[in-house]
């Protein structure tokens, strides 16, 4: 039996992820589960998969977790450093799939243990990178990507040299405003933006992919992750979300990843890897679809894409910083407090402002700096919308 643990079981890369390992609970000794404020959802999977420990990430809510599990045999636990304990756990295999900065820490010590990471977290490689592939390399433990770009990278990449690749090409569909006039986008409201034309994810992700955020944060994690240079990495937009990404190789070769816009599959992939096993996603019908289309990114209507190249340029400090700023304007967005185009006033203020303080974006990439990094962004970014107010 393979000793699984899944941080954000309650979200929706989390609850795709117990859909597959509930296929098969016979292959897996389910060790913990985490949530955060779903407790009736995060009692329920781990009373069904029989998992050891239970954990909300907010202290608050321990009482209704222990009165959720009560008489099940499952552990409860809560707050920061219960997450942390959960991760340390023995486990083989461990998904990282809790929304934001938030899911670094716990990634980081599943590493330490030599855990397989299946990383959703896009977050850990923007604000950590060095530093999460510096704990794998440490102690021997695999990082697997599970964002579907990352993955469809991935597969590309099997069998292949990285010395062989020219670039990297990730799609992006282009989110809900792909063909709204430039002057609708100010007054897009959040209902809006939390509608995906072809995926289906948590109201965060989806509204990042309305503002490309999402893709600026994908292009940084493919630097990150797959060690290429900036200028290797372009940007798709590709309406019907079924080519995932493309690597292209010095021969002029440019091998495309086709799939469902189904998460399970990257999360499959990653669960069953080295394997390829049969995953219960749609399989395409090609001819049906009949057309499959591309174009460049207009650079005005997705500031984003030129802030991540602010902050590859940059190194350092800059992904903690940017991802924070952003993390905290999309705060502000859901909170009706600024508006769509507002956001990336925001995190470009925090960015220019916080990047000419050059002791703090050459700090050691360590979980504290990175913390305090975080922190400070945040509250700049508080600053930085009160002056739009
Ligand atoms: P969701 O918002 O659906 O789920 C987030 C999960 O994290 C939930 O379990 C939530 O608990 C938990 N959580 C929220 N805040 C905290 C916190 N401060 N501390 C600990 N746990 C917390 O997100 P998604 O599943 O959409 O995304 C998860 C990650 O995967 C993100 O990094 C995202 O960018 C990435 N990703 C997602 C994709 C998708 O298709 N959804 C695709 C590619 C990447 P609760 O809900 O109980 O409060
Ligand atoms: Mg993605």
């Amino acid at each position: 039996m393979r000793r699984v643990s899944v941080f954000g079981a309650t979200g929706s890369i989390g609850q795709n992820t117990l859909d597959l390992i509930a296929r098969a609970p016979q292959e897996y000794d389910v060790v913990a589960l985490t949530g955060g404020r779903n407790i009736a959802q995060l009692a329920a999977d781990a009373v069904a998969l029989r998992a050891d420990l239970a954990v909300t990430a907010h202290e608050e809510l321990l009482d209704d977790l222990r009165a959720a599990l009560a008489g099940s045999g499952v552990e409860a636990a809560a707050g920061q450093a219960a997450l942390i304990e959960a991760a340390t756990r023995p486990a083989d295999w461990v998904m990282s799939a809790i929304v934001g900065a938030a899911g670094l820490a716990p990634g980081i010590k599943a590493l330490e243990q030599g855990a397989t990471l299946a990383l959703a977290n896009k977050e850990s490689l923007v604000t950590a990178g060095p530093l999460l592939m510096q704990t794998a390399r440490a102690h021997g433990a695999t990082i697997l990507p599970v964002d579907s770009e990352h993955s469809a990278i991935f597969q590309a990449l099997v069998g292949e040299e990285m010395a062989a690749v020219e670039r990297i090409i990730i799609t992006a569909s282009g989110g809900a405003f792909r063909d709204w006039p430039m002057e609708r986008l100010a007054g897009a409201t959040l209902a809006e933006a939390s509608a995906h034309p072809n995926w289906d994810m948590g109201q965060r992700i989806t509204i990042d992919s309305a503002s490309m955020f999402n893709k600026a944060l994908e292009v940084i994690e493919t630097k990150e992750f797959f060690g290429v240079k900036p200028e290797q990495i372009e940007v798709l937009v590709h309406p019907e979300s079924l080519v995932h990404a493309l690597v292209g190789f010095r021969d002029g070769a440019l091998m495309a990843h086709v799939g469902p816009p189904d998460m399970r599959h990257a999360i499959g992939y990653a669960l069953h890897w080295p394997e390829r096993r049969a995953l219960p996603v749609e399989r395409l019908d090609l001819a049906q679809i009949g057309r499959l289309s591309f174009c460049a990114p207009d650079p005005a209507r997705y500031p984003a894409l030129r802030l991540a190249q602010q902050v590859m340029a940059q190194g350092g400090m800059s992904g903690a910083i940017f991802n924070a700023a952003k993390e905290r304007a999309l705060d502000h967005f859901i909170a009706g407090r600024i508006g769509f185009l507002d956001m990336a006033r925001v995190v470009e203020a925090v960015l220019t402002q916080m990047s000419s303080d050059l002791s703090l974006l050459n700090a050691a990439i360590s979980l504290d700096n990175v913390g305090e990094t975080d922190h400070l962004a945040r509250i700049r970014a508080d600053e930085a919308l009160r002056g739009l107010m």
